[in-house]
This record gives structure tokens, sequence and C-alpha cells, in this order.
């Protein structure tokens, strides 16, 4: 028992002081991209045509976040190192038209309106839905909740019944075998709800679009949150659901040369 305590004590304090202070990443992440479009050849087009998924296009730039892998068989095609990947970790929108990046400004997810973020600000109850997928967006969920991250501290928790939640977290890329379970749960979440995608699968299809088993989130599904990446990073994820509900106040918006 001396021995577990001692080593608590050596340990110290392991939970990160985010939002307030940003830890350093592992330099082997991929954040957001960043396109230098002066460094592009104009006849090039070898990172687009390298894309697994159709997310990137050239001339001009345009990178679908939501159907990204941040694989990255773009920045390693690109000879002239145009196209590179950063250490920003902030991906998340209200919706999917500002996931399409060109190199420029992008918006980051703007808070609820303050009714909702009145009901929910401190106390968010989220029944997730496994829709398919791979599972490593769920293990990243998961991650939410050790001490280095905390989930709960802000409030926000998973709970096991979507009538005692307050709303619906999506991952995977909605097989059709997982369709009509999604709609009865999100059904079954109380108004008023709050719906998040999380993971190139639940936005796009990810890896599996095309399939004839991918239906993707029916459109009567509103979607208030979306959270990309491959898995997103636990960061990502916490920094979209803290500007969700308002508990990061800067201004949203972000230069693609950050990193
Ligand atoms: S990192 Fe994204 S844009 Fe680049 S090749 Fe992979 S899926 Fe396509
Ligand atoms: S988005 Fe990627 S990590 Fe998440 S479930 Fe789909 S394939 Fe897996």
């Amino acid at each position: 028992m001396l021995e577990i305590l001692k080593n608590r004590l050596k340990q110290g304090h392991r939970t990160l002081k985010f939002p307030k202070e940003t830890p350093k990443l592992a330099e082997r992440y991929r954040g957001r991209p960043i396109i230098d479009a002066a460094k592009c050849a104009a006849d090039c087009s070898a990172c687009a045509e390298s894309c697994p998924t159709g997310a990137l296009q050239m001339h001009p730039p345009r990178i679908d976040l939501g159907a990204c892998l941040f694989c990255p068989a773009c920045s390693s095609a690109c000879e002239s190192g145009a196209l590179r990947f950063g250490q920003d970790h902030r991906l998340a929108t209200r919706t999917r038209e500002e996931l399409l990046v060109d190199g420029g400004e992008a918006k980051l997810a703007a808070a609820l309106d303050e009714k909702l973020r009145k009901l929910f600000g401190r106390s968010l109850k989220l029944r997730q839905v496994s829709a398919g997928g791979c599972n490593a967006c769920e293990a990243d969920l998961n991650v939410l909740g050790i001490n280095v991250f905390d989930l709960f501290r802000f409030g926000i928790q998973f709970v096991a019944s979507p009538r005692h939640a307050d709303g619906v977290v999506i991952t995977g890329p909605v097989s059709a075998n997982m369709r009509q379970a999604l709609i009865d749960t999100v059904q079954a979440t109380p108004q008023p709800r709050v719906v998040i995608a999380v993971g190139a699968c639940a936005i796009s299809g990810g890896p599996y679009a095309g399939s004839p088993e991918v239906l993707g989130i029916p459109p009567e599904i509103k979607v208030d949150l979306f959270l990309p990446g491959c898995p997103p990073h636990p960061l990502t994820l916490l920094d979209g659901l803290l500007r969700l509900l308002g508990r990061i106040e800067d201004e949203g918006r972000i230069s693609s040369s950050s990193t």
C-alpha cells in the first residue's frame, strides 16, 4: 500500500490543462492539412490522384476534411512540398460545408444558441451509436474518459440509454443493418437534443464510401457538430465538444498556415 501511495505521489497530477493550455502533440501527428499553392506545379495532380477517397482536388486546391483519412498518401506523393500536415488538432465544424477547406481561412464550430448552452453547458449526457466502421473512433471516444483528458470534469458523460441522453454521437458509415437502430435511438432521445457525427465514416462514408451496404446518416437526422478524422484525435473531439458548449471562446477562425 505504501508503495502504491509513493508511486501516486511521484506520478503527480496527470490531467491536461486543456483548454487553457494545449499540449505539444507528437511529431508524427497529422493535424489540419496545409497547402502552399505557390509551391504547387500547375501541371501536377499527383497528390489528388493518390487520394483513396477523392477528398482532395487541386487547381484550385480543396480538401474535404469530412472525407479525408489523414492517411497521408497525398503529402507523400507531393514532390514539391506544397502539401503537408500541420499540428493543429482543431477541426470541428457546425456544418458539412465548412469541412471543405481550400487553403485559406477556415471556420471552426460555433457554440449552440444561448438557450441550449444554458441547458447543456454544464451537463451534457451523450448516447453513442456505433453504426459500422472499424471501432477506432469509439476507442478515441473512450480515451476521453481517462484521467489525462478527464471528460467528466466538463460535465460531459456517456450514458447507456437514449432516454437519459441530451444527444447522440454517431460513429461509423451507417451500415444497412444499423440504419433503423440509429433512427430509433435518435428518436428515443428527448428534444431538444444534439447530434454529433464523429469520424470520416459517419461524415462521408470514409473508406467504406461507395459500398452498397453503406447508407450514411439519414437526411432526416440533422447533425449539429462534425468531428473529422480517421479516427479523430481525442483533443479534436474535446475541442469540438467544448466549442459546441461555448466553453472555448476564441474567434473560431484559423488560417491554413497555422500549425
Ligand atoms: S490524407 Fe486525406 S486528402 Fe490526403 S490522400 Fe489521404 S485521404 Fe486523401
Ligand atoms: S472514421 Fe476511420 S477510424 Fe473511424 S470508424 Fe471509420 S475507418 Fe474507423
